[in-house]
């Protein structure tokens, strides 16, 4: 039976996708982000123990696609009532492809929104395979440069545009999503190329990501070094600057929870 790595589930989230959403986190990632809020989910597909508050924990939990259904169905109400669904996120949800693919197809045949959260970095077919049973994705774009982007976090840049320009031929909603992290994406330079990608790519709407340091207790549970611990966020009025560059040039940029 095939079994995922899960390493949480957030319920009632409203910032993943259309609607109330159940988000299930599935564990693994290739990439090192310097930026990253959720270090738990990286490296290998296996479970990680961190030392929380003295204590050991393991972050991790094996689950089959019957019991993850049957956990998330326990919100259709909310699904119905509001056209939410259940979104994977990550990690990497591609680290898990054939697991991913198993349960949006069961979601997908039990008539849920499906969507996943992806950096897009693995081979086009495993995005491929998940797609037909795919209502949105949620794609990270992050920093445009080939070079730049291999060296801080990993990434074959080039791979991650083939992957996006495929998913914009398919028949689901395709969001880019761009964290803005001082010092890494909000260059005058990086914005430019996103914003030249994105008009050649035709697409009219992203959704900005604004650094936070939620993540930052984690790197001290896991005993990591966190690079960004003295960065600071922006402020309204600079991510509104930004917001403003796209809208510029005819890119719709929603900003969650700004005043
Ligand atoms: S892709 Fe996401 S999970 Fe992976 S390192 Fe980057 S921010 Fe973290």
């Amino acid at each position: 039976m095939t079994e995922g790595l899960v390493f949480n589930i957030q319920r009632y989230s409203v910032h993943d996708g259309d609607g109330i959403r159940t988000i299930i986190f599935l564990k693994g990632c290739p990439l090192k982000c310097p930026w990253c809020s959720n270090p738990e989910s990286r490296l290998a597909v296996k479970p990680t123990v961190w030392n929380k508050n003295g204590q050991a924990e393991t972050v991790g939990e094996w689950w089959t696609v019957d019991q993850l259904v049957e956990e998330v169905m326990k919100d259709e109400i909310f699904f119905r009532t509001s056209g939410g669904g259940v979104t994977l996120s990550g990690g990497e949800v591609l680290m898990q492809a054939e697991f991913a693919q198993a349960l949006l197809k069961e979601l997908h045949q039990l008539g849920v929104d499906t969507a996943i959260e992806t950096t897009g970095c693995f081979p086009l077919q495993e995005i491929a395979s998940l797609t037909p049973y795919l209502n949105q994705v949620l794609f990270d774009l992050k920093i445009m440069d080939q070079t730049d982007a291999r060296q801080v976090i990993g990434i074959n840049q080039e791979l991650v545009k083939e992957n996006f320009a495929f998913l914009r031929t398919q028949n689901l909603e395709l969001t880019p999503r761009i964290p803005l992290i001082p010092g890494y994406t909000t260059s005058q330079s990086n914005i430019q190329a996103l914003i030249d990608y994105l008009i050649q790519q035709e697409v009219s709407a992203v959704h900005l990501l604004p650094f936070h340091q939620y993540g930052s207790n984690k790197y001290q549970y896991l005993g990591w070094e966190y690079q960004l611990k003295d960065a600071s966020t922006l402020t309204d009025a600079e991510v509104r600057t930004i917001q403003s560059i796209f809208e510029a040039e005819g890119i719709s940029a929603n900003v969650d929870g700004l005043k």
